[in-house]
Protein backbone atom coordinates (compact mmCIF):
# COMPACT_ATOMS: atom_id res chain seq x y z
CA UNK A 1 0.00 0.00 0.00
CA UNK A 2 1.51 3.15 -0.94
CA UNK A 3 1.43 6.21 1.77
CA UNK A 4 -0.36 9.42 0.37
CA UNK A 5 1.34 12.32 2.40
CA UNK A 6 -0.46 15.34 3.75
CA UNK A 7 -1.11 17.68 1.66
CA UNK A 8 -1.16 21.37 3.78
CA UNK A 9 -1.89 24.63 1.80
CA UNK A 10 -1.41 27.77 3.06
CA UNK A 11 -3.05 31.05 2.10
CA UNK A 12 -0.54 33.92 2.45
CA UNK A 13 3.30 34.53 3.20
CA UNK A 14 3.70 36.64 5.62
CA UNK A 15 3.80 36.39 9.18
CA UNK A 16 1.18 34.04 10.09
CA UNK A 17 1.71 31.75 7.03
CA UNK A 18 5.29 31.31 6.95
CA UNK A 19 5.77 30.49 10.70
CA UNK A 20 3.14 27.75 10.09
CA UNK A 21 4.92 26.35 7.00
CA UNK A 22 7.88 26.02 9.14
CA UNK A 23 6.51 24.91 12.29
CA UNK A 24 5.16 22.06 9.63
CA UNK A 25 7.96 21.08 8.65
CA UNK A 26 9.67 20.62 11.56
CA UNK A 27 6.49 18.62 12.90
CA UNK A 28 6.33 16.34 9.56
CA UNK A 29 9.25 15.93 7.26
CA UNK A 30 6.63 13.83 4.87
CA UNK A 31 3.85 16.85 4.32
CA UNK A 32 3.22 18.52 0.96
CA UNK A 33 3.65 21.97 2.18
CA UNK A 34 2.74 24.87 -0.38
CA UNK A 35 2.57 28.35 0.28
CA UNK A 36 0.08 30.67 -2.24
CA UNK A 37 1.09 34.72 -1.98
CA UNK A 38 -0.05 37.14 -4.00
CA UNK A 39 2.77 39.50 -3.50
CA UNK A 40 5.84 38.73 -5.42
CA UNK A 41 7.80 37.70 -2.03
CA UNK A 42 7.39 36.28 1.19
CA UNK A 43 8.08 36.80 4.71
CA UNK A 44 8.30 40.75 4.70
CA UNK A 45 8.30 42.39 7.84
CA UNK A 46 5.80 45.01 7.53
CA UNK A 47 6.17 46.51 11.08
CA UNK A 48 9.34 47.81 9.30
CA UNK A 49 7.75 49.98 6.33
CA UNK A 50 7.52 53.24 8.48
CA UNK A 51 11.42 52.66 8.83
CA UNK A 52 12.03 52.33 5.31
CA UNK A 53 9.96 55.46 4.52
CA UNK A 54 11.85 57.30 7.30
CA UNK A 55 15.27 55.75 5.81
CA UNK A 56 16.32 54.53 8.73
CA UNK A 57 16.73 51.19 6.74
CA UNK A 58 17.65 52.23 3.58
CA UNK A 59 18.15 49.05 2.51
CA UNK A 60 15.18 47.13 1.77
CA UNK A 61 16.02 43.85 1.47
CA UNK A 62 16.97 43.88 5.10
CA UNK A 63 13.48 43.52 5.42
CA UNK A 64 13.12 39.88 4.69
CA UNK A 65 12.67 37.75 7.20
CA UNK A 66 13.02 34.80 4.88
CA UNK A 67 12.94 34.14 0.78
CA UNK A 68 11.18 31.75 -0.85
CA UNK A 69 14.24 30.12 -1.64
CA UNK A 70 14.81 29.30 1.93
CA UNK A 71 11.80 27.99 2.55
CA UNK A 72 12.40 25.89 -0.49
CA UNK A 73 15.81 24.82 0.63
CA UNK A 74 15.71 24.53 4.44
CA UNK A 75 12.08 23.33 4.90
CA UNK A 76 10.84 21.97 1.42
CA UNK A 77 8.36 24.22 1.40
CA UNK A 78 6.85 25.34 -2.00
CA UNK A 79 6.64 29.23 -2.51
CA UNK A 80 4.39 30.18 -5.51
CA UNK A 81 4.56 33.92 -5.24
CA UNK A 82 2.25 36.23 -7.63
CA UNK A 83 -0.16 33.59 -6.86
CA UNK A 84 -4.07 34.48 -5.59
CA UNK A 85 -6.17 31.99 -4.11
CA UNK A 86 -9.85 32.96 -5.24
CA UNK A 87 -11.80 30.67 -4.15
CA UNK A 88 -12.07 27.50 -1.70
CA UNK A 89 -14.11 24.68 -2.89
CA UNK A 90 -14.85 23.20 0.71
CA UNK A 91 -16.85 20.22 -0.79
CA UNK A 92 -14.10 18.93 -2.53
CA UNK A 93 -11.43 19.87 -0.40
CA UNK A 94 -9.99 22.03 -3.44
CA UNK A 95 -8.77 25.83 -3.62
CA UNK A 96 -8.46 27.55 -6.99
CA UNK A 97 -5.29 29.49 -7.83
CA UNK A 98 -4.74 32.74 -10.16
CA UNK A 99 -1.18 33.03 -11.36
CA UNK A 100 -0.74 36.11 -11.50
CA UNK A 101 1.98 36.12 -14.17
CA UNK A 102 0.14 33.90 -16.48
CA UNK A 103 -3.72 35.02 -16.01
CA UNK A 104 -4.31 31.28 -15.51
CA UNK A 105 -6.14 29.83 -13.05
CA UNK A 106 -6.40 25.95 -11.43
CA UNK A 107 -7.20 24.10 -8.52
CA UNK A 108 -4.90 22.75 -5.92
CA UNK A 109 -6.61 19.77 -3.62
CA UNK A 110 -5.70 19.79 0.00
CA UNK A 111 -5.78 17.76 3.13
CA UNK A 112 -5.45 20.97 5.31
CA UNK A 113 -5.89 24.37 4.50
CA UNK A 114 -4.54 27.54 6.58
CA UNK A 115 -6.15 30.75 5.84
CA UNK A 116 -3.32 33.65 6.94
CA UNK A 117 -4.65 36.51 4.27
CA UNK A 118 -3.77 39.50 6.80
CA UNK A 119 -5.68 42.73 6.87
CA UNK A 120 -6.51 45.26 4.50
CA UNK A 121 -5.96 49.04 5.51
CA UNK A 122 -9.29 50.95 5.73
CA UNK A 123 -9.74 53.65 3.67
CA UNK A 124 -13.65 55.01 4.00
CA UNK A 125 -15.37 56.17 1.26
CA UNK A 126 -14.67 59.98 1.61
CA UNK A 127 -15.14 62.39 -1.03
CA UNK A 128 -11.38 63.11 -2.82
CA UNK A 129 -9.96 59.96 -1.18
CA UNK A 130 -8.62 58.45 -4.52
CA UNK A 131 -6.69 61.80 -5.45
CA UNK A 132 -3.39 61.41 -6.61
CA UNK A 133 -0.56 61.80 -2.89
CA UNK A 134 -3.38 59.73 -0.80
CA UNK A 135 -1.24 56.63 0.55
CA UNK A 136 -1.84 53.71 2.90
CA UNK A 137 1.21 51.68 3.98
CA UNK A 138 0.61 47.88 4.21
CA UNK A 139 2.61 46.29 1.80
CA UNK A 140 6.25 47.26 -0.18
CA UNK A 141 4.25 48.45 -3.14
CA UNK A 142 2.08 51.18 -0.49
CA UNK A 143 6.10 52.08 0.17
CA UNK A 144 7.77 52.81 -2.48
CA UNK A 145 4.91 54.14 -4.18
CA UNK A 146 4.75 56.90 -1.20
CA UNK A 147 8.77 56.89 -1.30
CA UNK A 148 8.56 58.06 -5.17
CA UNK A 149 6.50 60.73 -4.17
CA UNK A 150 8.84 62.10 -1.19
CA UNK A 151 11.62 62.02 -3.45
CA UNK A 152 10.45 62.85 -6.90
CA UNK A 153 8.02 65.68 -5.78
CA UNK A 154 9.72 66.91 -2.76
CA UNK A 155 6.46 67.49 -0.32
CA UNK A 156 6.73 70.05 2.62
CA UNK A 157 3.11 68.89 3.94
CA UNK A 158 1.80 66.03 5.37
CA UNK A 159 -1.28 65.06 6.94
CA UNK A 160 -1.57 61.88 8.49
CA UNK A 161 -4.93 60.29 9.06
CA UNK A 162 -4.95 58.79 12.20
CA UNK A 163 -3.35 58.52 15.48
CA UNK A 164 -2.80 55.44 15.98
CA UNK A 165 0.19 53.13 16.17
CA UNK A 166 1.12 53.57 12.41
CA UNK A 167 0.25 57.57 12.16
CA UNK A 168 2.68 57.79 14.75
CA UNK A 169 5.68 56.09 13.62
CA UNK A 170 4.86 57.70 9.99
CA UNK A 171 4.94 60.98 11.86
CA UNK A 172 7.91 60.58 13.19
CA UNK A 173 9.36 58.99 9.77
CA UNK A 174 8.27 61.86 8.26
CA UNK A 175 9.34 64.72 10.04
CA UNK A 176 13.09 62.54 9.74
CA UNK A 177 12.40 63.06 5.78
CA UNK A 178 12.21 66.63 6.31
CA UNK A 179 8.51 67.55 6.04
CA UNK A 180 5.96 69.19 8.58
CA UNK A 181 3.78 67.11 10.18
CA UNK A 182 0.03 67.16 11.02
CA UNK A 183 -1.86 64.80 12.80
CA UNK A 184 -5.70 64.59 12.41
CA UNK A 185 -7.44 62.41 15.11
CA UNK A 186 -11.04 61.74 14.81
CA UNK A 187 -10.72 60.93 19.34
CA UNK A 188 -9.94 63.30 21.42
CA UNK A 189 -6.80 62.07 22.12
CA UNK A 190 -4.05 59.72 20.38
CA UNK A 191 -3.16 56.41 20.88
CA UNK A 192 -6.65 55.10 21.37
CA UNK A 193 -5.74 52.07 23.05
CA UNK A 194 -4.76 54.01 25.85
CA UNK A 195 -6.50 55.62 28.52
CA UNK A 196 -6.90 59.06 27.50
CA UNK A 197 -5.08 60.43 30.32
CA UNK A 198 -1.90 58.26 29.98
CA UNK A 199 -1.95 59.67 25.67
CA UNK A 200 -1.52 63.29 27.19
CA UNK A 201 2.31 63.02 27.63
CA UNK A 202 2.78 61.51 24.16
CA UNK A 203 0.61 64.70 22.73
CA UNK A 204 2.95 66.93 24.43
CA UNK A 205 5.99 65.01 23.38
CA UNK A 206 4.76 64.94 19.58
CA UNK A 207 3.88 68.74 19.54
CA UNK A 208 7.69 69.22 21.63
CA UNK A 209 8.55 67.71 18.45
CA UNK A 210 6.81 69.86 15.95
CA UNK A 211 4.23 68.06 15.02
CA UNK A 212 0.70 69.27 14.69
CA UNK A 213 -2.00 67.79 16.19
CA UNK A 214 -5.68 68.35 15.53
CA UNK A 215 -7.75 66.12 17.61
CA UNK A 216 -11.44 65.38 18.45
CA UNK A 217 -12.41 66.22 14.92
CA UNK A 218 -12.39 63.59 11.91
CA UNK A 219 -11.13 63.93 8.48
CA UNK A 220 -14.60 64.36 6.12
CA UNK A 221 -12.78 65.20 2.59
CA UNK A 222 -10.14 65.35 0.62
CA UNK A 223 -10.00 68.30 -2.83
CA UNK A 224 -7.41 69.55 -5.02
CA UNK A 225 -5.77 72.56 -4.26
CA UNK A 226 -5.72 75.30 -6.84
CA UNK A 227 -1.89 75.97 -6.20
CA UNK A 228 -1.48 72.53 -6.17
CA UNK A 229 -1.36 69.42 -3.29
CA UNK A 230 -4.49 68.37 -1.36
CA UNK A 231 -6.94 70.07 0.83
CA UNK A 232 -7.63 68.10 3.99
CA UNK A 233 -11.10 68.81 5.20
CA UNK A 234 -12.36 67.96 8.99
CA UNK A 235 -15.86 67.28 10.21
CA UNK A 236 -16.09 70.72 11.55
CA UNK A 237 -14.90 72.30 8.42
CA UNK A 238 -11.00 73.02 9.16
CA UNK A 239 -8.54 72.62 6.12
CA UNK A 240 -5.62 71.89 6.59
CA UNK A 241 -3.25 72.16 3.43
CA UNK A 242 -1.03 69.17 2.16
CA UNK A 243 1.37 67.96 -0.04
CA UNK A 244 1.45 63.90 0.85
CA UNK A 245 -1.65 62.33 2.71
CA UNK A 246 -0.97 58.89 4.94
CA UNK A 247 -4.45 57.47 5.80
CA UNK A 248 -3.03 55.47 9.03
CA UNK A 249 -6.93 54.73 10.28
CA UNK A 250 -6.51 50.94 11.35
CA UNK A 251 -7.43 47.87 9.29
CA UNK A 252 -10.60 45.47 8.39
CA UNK A 253 -9.41 41.82 8.61
CA UNK A 254 -9.27 40.31 5.12
CA UNK A 255 -12.21 37.24 5.02
CA UNK A 256 -13.54 37.51 1.38
CA UNK A 257 -12.35 34.27 0.78
CA UNK A 258 -13.36 32.74 3.64
CA UNK A 259 -16.92 34.37 4.01
CA UNK A 260 -17.56 33.56 0.37
CA UNK A 261 -16.88 29.72 1.03
CA UNK A 262 -19.52 29.96 3.60
CA UNK A 263 -16.61 30.45 6.96
CA UNK A 264 -17.82 31.64 10.26
CA UNK A 265 -16.86 35.53 10.57
CA UNK A 266 -17.71 36.73 14.22
CA UNK A 267 -19.32 39.84 15.12
CA UNK A 268 -15.65 41.82 15.44
CA UNK A 269 -15.46 41.44 11.53
CA UNK A 270 -12.58 38.42 11.71
CA UNK A 271 -12.69 34.47 10.65
CA UNK A 272 -13.84 32.55 13.89
CA UNK A 273 -11.90 29.53 15.09
CA UNK A 274 -11.23 27.57 18.01
CA UNK A 275 -8.13 27.66 20.36
CA UNK A 276 -6.63 25.58 18.12
CA UNK A 277 -7.07 27.96 14.98
CA UNK A 278 -9.53 25.71 13.33
CA UNK A 279 -12.49 27.50 11.99
CA UNK A 280 -15.99 26.26 11.45
CA UNK A 281 -14.55 23.79 8.84
CA UNK A 282 -12.92 21.41 10.58
CA UNK A 283 -9.87 21.08 7.64
CA UNK A 284 -9.49 24.71 7.24
CA UNK A 285 -7.70 26.40 9.89
CA UNK A 286 -7.11 30.13 10.12
CA UNK A 287 -4.64 32.85 11.70
CA UNK A 288 -3.17 35.80 12.31
CA UNK A 289 -4.99 39.56 11.19
CA UNK A 290 -7.76 37.93 9.45
CA UNK A 291 -9.06 36.25 12.33
CA UNK A 292 -10.39 36.97 16.16
CA UNK A 293 -9.64 35.51 19.04
CA UNK A 294 -10.59 36.12 22.38
CA UNK A 295 -9.19 38.70 25.02
CA UNK A 296 -7.28 36.78 27.86
CA UNK A 297 -8.57 39.67 30.43
CA UNK A 298 -11.88 40.83 29.32
CA UNK A 299 -12.60 37.19 27.49
CA UNK A 300 -14.40 39.18 24.72
CA UNK A 301 -13.99 38.67 21.21
CA UNK A 302 -11.32 40.93 19.41
CA UNK A 303 -9.23 41.52 16.40
CA UNK A 304 -5.64 42.30 17.62
CA UNK A 305 -3.68 42.74 14.24
CA UNK A 306 -0.24 42.26 15.35
CA UNK A 307 2.99 40.51 14.84
CA UNK A 308 3.17 38.32 17.79
CA UNK A 309 -0.24 36.92 18.08
CA UNK A 310 -0.55 35.83 14.21
CA UNK A 311 3.24 33.98 14.53
CA UNK A 312 2.59 31.80 17.46
CA UNK A 313 -1.09 31.41 15.92
CA UNK A 314 0.99 30.00 12.91
CA UNK A 315 2.75 27.54 15.13
CA UNK A 316 -0.59 26.50 17.30
CA UNK A 317 -2.16 25.71 13.98
CA UNK A 318 0.69 23.72 12.49
CA UNK A 319 0.75 21.85 15.64
CA UNK A 320 -2.62 20.93 15.52
CA UNK A 321 -2.51 20.01 11.71
CA UNK A 322 -0.40 17.85 12.53
CA UNK A 323 -2.48 16.42 16.00
CA UNK A 324 -0.65 17.74 18.72
CA UNK A 325 -2.87 19.44 21.26
CA UNK A 326 -1.94 22.83 20.79
CA UNK A 327 -4.03 25.86 22.18
CA UNK A 328 -3.76 29.63 21.94
CA UNK A 329 -4.72 31.07 24.68
CA UNK A 330 -5.67 34.28 23.49
CA UNK A 331 -4.58 38.03 23.24
CA UNK A 332 -3.77 40.84 25.81
CA UNK A 333 -2.83 43.55 23.48
CA UNK A 334 0.34 43.56 24.86
CA UNK A 335 1.50 46.71 22.24
CA UNK A 336 4.92 48.61 22.22
CA UNK A 337 5.31 52.47 20.26
CA UNK A 338 8.41 54.47 19.78
CA UNK A 339 8.11 57.80 18.68
CA UNK A 340 10.74 60.65 19.03
CA UNK A 341 12.45 58.88 21.67
CA UNK A 342 9.58 57.92 23.89
CA UNK A 343 8.49 54.96 24.46
CA UNK A 344 4.17 53.81 24.94
CA UNK A 345 3.87 50.53 25.72
CA UNK A 346 0.45 48.61 27.33
CA UNK A 347 -0.21 45.27 28.45
CA UNK A 348 -4.08 43.77 29.12
CA UNK A 349 -7.08 45.91 29.47
CA UNK A 350 -7.19 49.64 29.56
CA UNK A 351 -9.80 50.96 31.69
CA UNK A 352 -11.81 51.98 28.87
CA UNK A 353 -11.24 48.36 27.67
CA UNK A 354 -13.09 47.53 31.16
CA UNK A 355 -15.86 49.61 30.74
CA UNK A 356 -16.75 48.92 27.37
CA UNK A 357 -16.75 44.89 28.35
CA UNK A 358 -18.79 46.24 31.38
CA UNK A 359 -16.41 45.03 33.70
CA UNK A 360 -16.55 46.75 36.95
CA UNK A 361 -15.23 46.35 40.15
CA UNK A 362 -11.53 47.22 39.43
CA UNK A 363 -9.14 49.97 40.59
CA UNK A 364 -6.49 52.08 38.89
CA UNK A 365 -3.09 53.53 40.44
CA UNK A 366 -0.49 55.99 39.21
CA UNK A 367 3.42 55.75 39.64
CA UNK A 368 6.21 57.31 38.40
CA UNK A 369 9.55 56.42 38.84
CA UNK A 370 12.34 56.47 37.65
CA UNK A 371 13.75 54.26 34.75
CA UNK A 372 17.02 53.28 37.48
CA UNK A 373 18.71 54.30 40.52
CA UNK A 374 18.73 58.20 40.39
CA UNK A 375 22.12 58.99 41.65
CA UNK A 376 23.12 56.85 38.00
CA UNK A 377 23.01 59.46 35.10
CA UNK A 378 20.37 59.28 32.43
CA UNK A 379 17.65 57.96 34.81
CA UNK A 380 14.33 59.34 33.11
CA UNK A 381 10.73 59.13 34.62
CA UNK A 382 8.57 56.31 33.93
CA UNK A 383 4.70 57.32 34.04
CA UNK A 384 2.80 53.89 34.98
CA UNK A 385 -0.55 52.96 35.38
CA UNK A 386 -1.78 49.63 36.88
CA UNK A 387 -5.27 48.91 36.69
CA UNK A 388 -6.09 45.88 38.86
CA UNK A 389 -9.63 43.83 40.35
CA UNK A 390 -10.40 44.58 43.84
CA UNK A 391 -12.06 41.12 44.08
CA UNK A 392 -8.99 38.98 43.44
CA UNK A 393 -6.22 41.47 43.28
CA UNK A 394 -6.05 40.25 40.19
CA UNK A 395 -3.37 42.39 37.47
CA UNK A 396 -5.69 43.63 34.87
CA UNK A 397 -3.20 45.44 32.69
CA UNK A 398 -1.00 47.96 32.78
CA UNK A 399 0.54 51.39 30.32
CA UNK A 400 3.59 53.18 30.67
CA UNK A 401 5.38 56.14 29.22
CA UNK A 402 8.80 56.89 29.32
CA UNK A 403 12.30 57.58 27.78
CA UNK A 404 14.35 54.75 29.13
CA UNK A 405 13.25 50.85 30.73
CA UNK A 406 9.19 50.99 29.29
CA UNK A 407 9.30 47.87 27.61
CA UNK A 408 11.19 45.93 29.86
CA UNK A 409 8.59 47.27 32.61
CA UNK A 410 5.83 46.03 30.47
CA UNK A 411 6.97 42.97 29.30
CA UNK A 412 7.15 42.10 32.88
CA UNK A 413 3.74 43.06 33.55
CA UNK A 414 2.13 41.31 30.65
CA UNK A 415 3.98 37.71 32.09
CA UNK A 416 2.38 39.00 35.20
CA UNK A 417 -1.18 38.90 33.47
CA UNK A 418 -0.23 35.74 31.44
CA UNK A 419 -0.26 33.80 34.61
CA UNK A 420 -2.47 35.71 36.12
CA UNK A 421 -0.60 36.83 39.25
CA UNK A 422 -2.01 39.31 41.68
CA UNK A 423 -0.72 42.87 43.12
CA UNK A 424 0.52 41.04 45.81
CA UNK A 425 3.11 38.96 43.46
CA UNK A 426 4.46 42.24 42.04
CA UNK A 427 5.85 43.51 45.12
CA UNK A 428 7.57 40.20 45.84
CA UNK A 429 8.83 40.22 42.23
CA UNK A 430 12.73 39.68 42.02
CA UNK A 431 13.81 41.69 39.29
CA UNK A 432 17.28 42.74 37.81
CA UNK A 433 19.05 45.55 39.66
CA UNK A 434 22.15 47.05 39.32
CA UNK A 435 22.33 51.45 39.24
CA UNK A 436 22.61 51.93 35.31
CA UNK A 437 19.61 49.49 35.03
CA UNK A 438 16.92 49.72 37.43
CA UNK A 439 16.33 50.56 41.46
CA UNK A 440 16.14 47.95 44.45
CA UNK A 441 12.61 48.56 44.39
CA UNK A 442 11.56 48.43 40.20
CA UNK A 443 9.30 50.31 39.20
CA UNK A 444 7.11 46.77 39.04
CA UNK A 445 7.52 46.59 42.04
CA UNK A 446 6.88 49.86 42.83
CA UNK A 447 3.17 49.72 40.93
CA UNK A 448 2.55 46.37 43.00
CA UNK A 449 3.68 48.08 46.33
CA UNK A 450 1.16 50.94 45.92
CA UNK A 451 -1.29 48.79 45.01
CA UNK A 452 -1.07 46.41 47.95
CA UNK A 453 -1.04 49.30 49.58
CA UNK A 454 -4.89 50.16 48.38
CA UNK A 455 -6.21 46.89 49.03
CA UNK A 456 -4.89 46.34 52.52
CA UNK A 457 -6.45 49.98 53.30
CA UNK A 458 -3.39 51.68 54.03
CA UNK A 459 -3.90 54.50 51.47
CA UNK A 460 -7.31 54.85 50.29
CA UNK A 461 -6.84 56.85 47.05
CA UNK A 462 -9.08 59.24 45.21
CA UNK A 463 -8.89 59.72 40.93
CA UNK A 464 -8.22 63.08 39.50
CA UNK A 465 -11.13 62.41 37.30
CA UNK A 466 -13.36 62.94 40.77
CA UNK A 467 -11.29 66.19 41.82
CA UNK A 468 -14.39 68.46 40.47
CA UNK A 469 -17.48 67.44 42.37
CA UNK A 470 -15.36 66.53 45.71
CA UNK A 471 -16.20 68.80 48.79
CA UNK A 472 -13.03 67.21 50.18
CA UNK A 473 -9.58 69.69 51.37
CA UNK A 474 -6.93 69.80 49.15
CA UNK A 475 -3.48 69.53 50.93
CA UNK A 476 -0.61 70.09 48.84
CA UNK A 477 2.61 68.88 50.43
CA UNK A 478 4.94 69.76 48.10
CA UNK A 479 7.70 72.80 49.02
CA UNK A 480 6.60 76.12 48.40
CA UNK A 481 8.69 76.93 45.30
CA UNK A 482 7.05 73.62 43.46
CA UNK A 483 3.49 75.54 44.89
CA UNK A 484 4.27 78.29 43.32
CA UNK A 485 4.83 77.16 40.46
CA UNK A 486 1.19 75.45 39.78
CA UNK A 487 -1.07 73.64 41.74
CA UNK A 488 -4.70 72.70 42.23
CA UNK A 489 -7.28 75.28 42.47
CA UNK A 490 -8.10 76.13 46.03
CA UNK A 491 -5.42 73.46 47.15
CA UNK A 492 -4.11 74.42 50.65
CA UNK A 493 -0.08 73.93 50.77
CA UNK A 494 1.61 72.66 53.90
CA UNK A 495 5.27 71.02 53.38
CA UNK A 496 5.41 67.15 54.36
CA UNK A 497 8.28 67.99 56.40
CA UNK A 498 6.18 70.82 58.41
CA UNK A 499 2.93 68.37 58.69
CA UNK A 500 3.11 67.03 61.99
CA UNK A 501 3.64 70.48 64.07
CA UNK A 502 0.54 71.64 61.74
CA UNK A 503 -1.72 69.46 61.95
CA UNK A 504 -4.19 72.09 64.32
CA UNK A 505 -4.69 73.72 60.93
CA UNK A 506 -6.35 70.81 59.27
CA UNK A 507 -10.19 69.64 59.33
CA UNK A 508 -11.57 66.61 61.69
CA UNK A 509 -14.56 66.59 60.03
CA UNK A 510 -13.61 66.55 56.42
CA UNK A 511 -12.20 64.73 54.04
CA UNK A 512 -8.51 65.56 52.75
CA UNK A 513 -7.27 64.67 49.85
CA UNK A 514 -3.69 65.18 49.45
CA UNK A 515 -1.39 65.52 46.77
CA UNK A 516 2.67 66.21 46.18
CA UNK A 517 4.42 65.86 42.64
CA UNK A 518 4.12 61.82 42.16
CA UNK A 519 2.02 60.58 44.81
CA UNK A 520 5.08 59.83 47.31
CA UNK A 521 5.29 62.68 49.46
CA UNK A 522 1.93 62.65 49.93
CA UNK A 523 1.49 59.04 50.72
CA UNK A 524 4.23 59.85 53.91
CA UNK A 525 1.78 61.92 54.81
CA UNK A 526 -1.56 60.41 53.86
CA UNK A 527 0.18 57.79 56.45
CA UNK A 528 1.01 60.50 59.27
CA UNK A 529 -2.03 61.96 59.32
CA UNK A 530 -4.33 58.61 59.25
CA UNK A 531 -2.53 57.49 62.77
CA UNK A 532 -3.30 61.24 64.09
CA UNK A 533 -7.07 59.97 63.04
CA UNK A 534 -7.77 62.45 59.76
CA UNK A 535 -10.04 60.93 56.88
CA UNK A 536 -7.38 60.97 53.81
CA UNK A 537 -7.42 60.13 50.36
CA UNK A 538 -3.90 59.85 48.16
CA UNK A 539 -4.49 61.55 44.88
CA UNK A 540 -2.64 58.89 42.92
CA UNK A 541 0.05 59.50 41.18
CA UNK A 542 0.32 63.35 41.85
CA UNK A 543 0.64 66.38 40.06
CA UNK A 544 1.91 64.61 37.38
CA UNK A 545 -0.91 62.86 36.93
CA UNK A 546 -3.41 65.61 37.50
CA UNK A 547 -1.67 67.06 34.32
CA UNK A 548 -3.18 63.99 32.24
CA UNK A 549 -6.75 64.50 33.40
CA UNK A 550 -6.22 69.05 32.93
CA UNK A 551 -4.21 68.91 29.43
P1 LIG B 1 0.01 39.76 6.57
O1 LIG B 1 1.37 40.07 7.09
O2 LIG B 1 -0.83 40.89 6.14
O3 LIG B 1 0.16 38.75 5.39
C1 LIG B 1 -0.93 38.31 4.66
C2 LIG B 1 -0.47 37.97 3.27
O4 LIG B 1 -1.49 37.24 2.62
C3 LIG B 1 -0.24 39.22 2.42
O5 LIG B 1 1.09 39.25 1.96
C4 LIG B 1 -1.21 39.08 1.26
O6 LIG B 1 -0.65 39.46 0.02
C5 LIG B 1 -1.50 37.59 1.26
N1 LIG B 1 -2.81 37.27 0.73
C6 LIG B 1 -4.01 37.76 1.10
N2 LIG B 1 -5.00 37.19 0.41
C7 LIG B 1 -4.43 36.31 -0.42
C8 LIG B 1 -4.94 35.41 -1.37
N3 LIG B 1 -6.23 35.32 -1.60
N4 LIG B 1 -4.07 34.64 -2.06
C9 LIG B 1 -2.73 34.73 -1.81
N5 LIG B 1 -2.20 35.56 -0.92
C10 LIG B 1 -3.04 36.34 -0.22
N6 LIG B 1 2.79 44.41 14.46
C11 LIG B 1 3.49 44.40 15.60
O7 LIG B 1 3.30 43.46 16.41
N7 LIG B 1 4.39 45.37 15.90
C12 LIG B 1 4.63 46.40 15.05
O8 LIG B 1 5.47 47.26 15.32
C13 LIG B 1 3.91 46.45 13.84
N8 LIG B 1 4.11 47.46 12.97
C14 LIG B 1 3.44 47.46 11.78
C15 LIG B 1 3.68 48.47 10.86
C16 LIG B 1 3.02 48.48 9.64
C17 LIG B 1 3.27 49.59 8.67
C18 LIG B 1 2.14 47.42 9.31
C19 LIG B 1 1.43 47.41 7.99
C20 LIG B 1 1.88 46.41 10.21
C21 LIG B 1 2.53 46.42 11.45
N9 LIG B 1 2.29 45.41 12.40
C22 LIG B 1 2.98 45.42 13.58
C23 LIG B 1 1.29 44.37 12.15
C24 LIG B 1 1.91 43.10 11.60
O9 LIG B 1 2.68 43.40 10.48
C25 LIG B 1 0.79 42.14 11.25
O10 LIG B 1 0.08 41.85 12.43
C26 LIG B 1 1.29 40.84 10.68
O11 LIG B 1 2.00 41.08 9.50
C27 LIG B 1 0.11 39.91 10.38
O12 LIG B 1 0.53 38.78 9.73
P2 LIG B 1 -0.48 37.96 8.79
O13 LIG B 1 0.27 36.79 8.30
O14 LIG B 1 -1.75 37.73 9.50
O15 LIG B 1 -0.86 38.95 7.63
Amino acid sequence: MTHRRKRVLIVGGMAGGASCAARLRRLDEDADIVVFERAPYVSLGSCGLPYSVGNVIPDESRLFVASPELLQERFRVEVRTEHEVVAIDRARGEIAVRDLRKGQTRREPYDALVLSPGAAPLRPPLPGIDLPGIFTLRTLADTHCLKAWIETRHPARAVIVGGGLIGLEMAENLVRRGLAVTIIEALPQLLPLLDAEMAEPVSRHLESNRVTLHLGDGVAGFESRSGGGIQVWTASGVPHPADVVVLALGVRPETTLAAAAGLEIGKKGGIRVDSSMRTSDPSIWAVGDAVEVRDVVTGEWCVVPMAGPANRQGRVAADSICGRPARFRGVQSTVVCGVFGLTVALTGASEKALRRAGICGYQAIYVHPASHAGYYPGAKPIHMKLVFAAKDNRILGAQAVGEDGVDKRIDVLAMAIQKQATVFDLEECELCYAPQFGSAKDPVNMAGMVAANVLRGDMPVASWEQLSGTQAIILDVRDPDEYAAGHIEGAINVPLNQLRERLRELPRDREIWVNCAVGQRSYYAQRLLLQHGFQVRNLSGGYETYWGWNP
